[in-house]
C-alpha cells in the first residue's frame, strides 16, 4: 500500500469538519477518510425530531455528498491501530499506512450493558433520541401518553450532549402542559449523578422547569435493568458506606439514555487511555505517545463536554496543529475546552450552555444570557445551528471559532505509561 499524507477514522462530525478545515488551509494534501456509513447524521437535531420540532430526514444526509472533493473515501471500519507502523488495520486485515492519523470515531452507545434494553427498544414504550431513526417514536409516544408514568434515564459521565436526556424530558412535558395532560402524568428525571446538570451556573433555571413541570427528581439512580413486554425499570441506588439497594418502577413510556464508552477497537489499541478514550494532550488534541497522531470529538480524551460545538472548535485547532508539525513550525493553537448544550427547556426557549476546561463559562454571542431561558438561543437551535453545522463546520469555514495560539507548549508525556507499552 501507499502511504497517505493524512488517514481520518471516522467521517461524522469531527472527521469531514477536519478534512475540510485541512484542505481549506492545504488544498494539496492526500487524505483518506475511512467510513463505514452511507448515510452521515446531524445528532443535534435529534432532540427537535423527539419534540416533534423537525423532521427527522432534516438529520440525515449522504455521506458522499458531505466527503471534500479530492478525499478519497475507504468504504470500510478501522478493526485496529499499529502506530508504531503507522498503519490503520481495516476489518479484512487489510493495512492503510499514513504520515499523519487521526481519529474520530465517536463513541460506543452500550446498550447492552443494560439487560432487556436492546430486545425492547423501539417497541413497549420504549424509546431513546440517542438512537438514530428512533426520535421519530419518541414524539409518537409522547403524544399518545395521555396518562401514566413517563421516565426519562441518565446514565454516569462521560455521554455526549450530557443536556440531552433532560432536553427530551423538558420538550415532552412541555407538550403534555400545552395539551392539558401533565397532571395526569407522573414524571421522572432517574439520573446516576449526583446533580442536575455539571455546571453549576444553569442549574437554578433547569430546577425551575424541574419545578414548573412537577418532576420527580432522583439523583444518584442507574437504570440496571429493563423489562419492555412488562413496562419495568430496574434502579440501582448506591449509598455512602458502599451498599446498594435496587428498585423496580413501573412506567407508560420510557426514554432512555445509554451507557457510553470508547468503541471496542479504540479500547483494545495502543492509541487509548486507561479509560479507552484516545490519550491526547487537552490542549493540541495531539497524541501524548505517537507524535504522528491526533483525536477529535467524542473518542478523545480531553476532558470537554462531548458536543458537535466542541468539534467545531477542535477541527480548525487539530488542522492548524497538523499543517504546523508538518512544516517545521512551533507554533501550536490551544484548546480551550469550549462546549455546547442547548438545553430545549420548552418549545421556544432554550438554557444555552457554554463552557470550557474547568466549567469556565464561554459565551459566544454576547447578548445572549445563557444561564437564562432565551428565545434567541431558540431560533439560534432551530433555524441557525443545522445550517452552521453543515455550511460552515462540515466545509471549513470557521466563522466565531476562536482558540489562542502558542510557541512555547510542549505535548505533555506520561513517562509511566510510555515505559510500560
Ligand atoms: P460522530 O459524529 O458520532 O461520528 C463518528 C463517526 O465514526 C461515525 O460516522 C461512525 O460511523 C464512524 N465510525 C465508528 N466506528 C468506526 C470504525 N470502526 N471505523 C471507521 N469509522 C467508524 N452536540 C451539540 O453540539 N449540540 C447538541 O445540541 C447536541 N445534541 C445531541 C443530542 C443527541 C440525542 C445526541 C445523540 C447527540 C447530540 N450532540 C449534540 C452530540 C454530537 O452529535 C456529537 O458530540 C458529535 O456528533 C461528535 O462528533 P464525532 O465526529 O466525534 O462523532
Amino acid at each position: 500500500p501507499t502511504t497517505r499524507d493524512v488517514v481520518i477514522v471516522g467521517g461524522g462530525a469531527g472527521g469531514i469538519a477536519v478534512a475540510s478545515s485541512l484542505l481549506a488551509r492545504e488544498p494539496s494534501l492526500a487524505i483518506t477518510l475511512i467510513e463505514p456509513r452511507s448515510e452521515h447524521y446531524y445528532q443535534p437535531g435529534w432532540t427537535m425530531v423527539g419534540g416533534g420540532v423537525f423532521d427527522n430526514n432534516l438529520t440525515i444526509r449522504d455521506e458522499i455528498r458531505l466527503i471534500p472533493a479530492g478525499v478519497r473515501w475507504i468504504r470500510a471500519s478501522a478493526a485496529g491501530f499499529e502506530p508504531q507502523n503507522n498503519a490503520v488495520i481495516l476489518e479484512d486485515g487489510e493495512k492503510v499506512l499514513y504520515k499523519t492519523l487521526i481519529v474520530a470515531a465517536g463513541l460506543k452507545l452500550d446498550w447492552k450493558a443494560i439487560p432487556g434494553l436492546s430486545e425492547t427498544l423501539g417497541r413497549n414504550g420504549v424509546t431513546s433520541n440517542y438512537e438514530p431513526g428512533l426520535a421519530t417514536y419518541t414524539w409518537e409516544l409522547v403524544q399518545r401518553l395521555k396518562k401514566g408514568v413517563a421516565l426519562f434515564t441518565q446514565p454516569p459521565m462521560p455521554i455526549k450532549c450530557a443536556g440531552a436526556p433532560q432536553k427530551a424530558m423538558y420538550l415532552s412535558c412541555d407538550y403534555w402542559r400545552r395539551s392539558g395532560c401533565l397532571n395526569h402524568i407522573n414524571v421522572e428525571f432517574n439520573t446516576a449523578g449526583n446533580v442536575l446538570f455539571g455546571i453549576p451556573e444553569y442549574v437554578p433555571a433547569l430546577d425551575a422547569y424541574i419545578d414548573k413541570y412537577g418532576i420527580e427528581l432522583g439523583l444518584g439512580q442507574n437504570l440496571v435493568a429493563i423489562d419492555g413486554p412488562g413496562k419495568t425499570a430496574t434502579f440501582e441506588m448506591v449509598f455512602d458506606d458502599g451498599t446498594s439497594i435496587t428498585e423496580d418502577r413501573h412506567f407508560d413510556m420510557i426514554h432512555v439514555c445509554p451507557p457510553q464508552t470508547a468503541p471496542d477497537f479504540v479500547r483494545s489499541s495502543p492509541l487509548s487511555n486507561e479509560a479507552g478514550w484516545v490519550e491526547v494532550d487537552p490542549d493540541t488534541l495531539q497524541h501524548v505517545r505517537y507524535d504522528n497522531v491526533y483525536a477529535l470529538g467524542d473518542v478523545c480524551s480531553a476532558p470537554n463536554a462531548k458536543t458537535a460545538a466542541a468539534v467545531r472548535t477542535q477541527a480548525p485547532i487539530v488542522a492548524t496543529n497538523i499543517l504546523n508539525a508538518i512544516h517545521h513550525s512551533p507554533e501550536r493553537a490551544l484548546y480551550s475546552g469550549y462546549g455546547s448544550c442547548p438545553l430545549t427547556v420548552e418549545k421556544g426557549k432554550i438554557v444555552l450552555a457554554e463552557f470550557g476546561y474547568g466549567g469556565k463559562i464561554m459565551p459566544t454571542l454576547p447578548f445572549i444570557d445563557g444561564t437564562k431561558p432565551s428565545r434567541i438561543a431558540w431560533l439560534l437551535k432551530e433555524k441557525m445551528l443545522p445550517w452552521v453545522y453543515w455550511n460552515l463546520m462540515l466545509k471549513g469555514r470557521e466563522w466565531l471559532v476562536k482558540y489562542e495560539t502558542s510557541e512555547t507548549h510542549r505535548t505533555a508525556r506520561p513517562v509511566a505509561l510510555l515505559d510500560k507499552r
